[in-house]
């Protein structure tokens, strides 16, 4: 079931869009399953389940992070994390940059941007958003990559309202892309990826329809 619903997922993202999987919750087994069909990216939303994959799974998995990143946590995903979704201030790029270069490494980015009407959903907005690019130019951060936006529509059925959110980040995201030289726009989950997809998402994480 899982390579069909892979397979299927992936003829309608078409080759522009990347499919990242979300394995929280899941089985090694079944990680193991898409794993199997070619599948690289996987993503959590947790530090430390993050760590625990890393170590159980094969190392040529490229790992995401989509959750909230405390600071003090940075360094458990420093030495393998290939993208933290989910920077939310100035001062976390910071820790995560210093973290990186101990390890030698470049850890891509993507700035987590508040589109949801739910309160709880954590993200910059846009003028945040642009103020930290500003001040992210001005200081030495050569251990992170900003490669672009990410963010989570409202959890609803009301395809308009997606649209209208989905859209607004598409737009921040097309102002800002050539002068920051991004190329990620991460948006669309297993209920809202076709709309983001069709707002100019190209980058969707789905977990729930990969393992139905
Ligand atoms: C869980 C999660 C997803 C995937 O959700 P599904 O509905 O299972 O596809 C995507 N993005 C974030 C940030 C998540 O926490």
């Amino acid at each position: 079931m899982i390579a069909e619903n892979i397979a299927r997922i992936q003829q309608e993202l078409g080759r522009n869009v990347r499919l990242v999987v979300v394995s929280k919750f899941r089985t090694t087994a079944e990680i193991m399953e898409a794993y199997n069909c070619g599948q690289r990216a996987f993503a959590e939303n947790k530090v430390q389940l993050l760590v625990d994959r890393r170590q159980t799974l094969p190392q040529d998995i490229e790992w995401h992070l989509i959750g909230h990143l405390q600071s003090n946590k940075v360094k458990y995903i420093a030495p393998f994390v290939n993208c933290i979704q989910s920077v939310d201030s100035l001062k976390l790029l910071g820790i995560i940059n210093a973290a990186a270069l101990r390890h030698g490494r470049v850890i891509d980015c993507l700035l987590q941007i508040h589109i949801a009407d739910e309160e709880h959903k954590f993200g910059l907005s846009p003028d945040e958003c642009r103020a930290l690019l500003k001040e992210a130019a001005q200081s030495d951060l050569s251990g992170v990559r900003i490669r672009g936006l990410m963010g989570m529509a409202t959890n609803t059925e009301d395809q308009d309202s997606l649209r209208r959110e989905f859209s607004g980040l598409a737009a921040l995201y097309s102002e800002l892309k050539d002068a920051w030289h991004m190329d990620t726009l991460s948006m669309g989950m297993s209920g809202d990826y076709k709309i983001a997809v069709e707002c100019g998402s190209n980058m969707v994480r789905i977990g729930s329809l990969v393992f139905a």
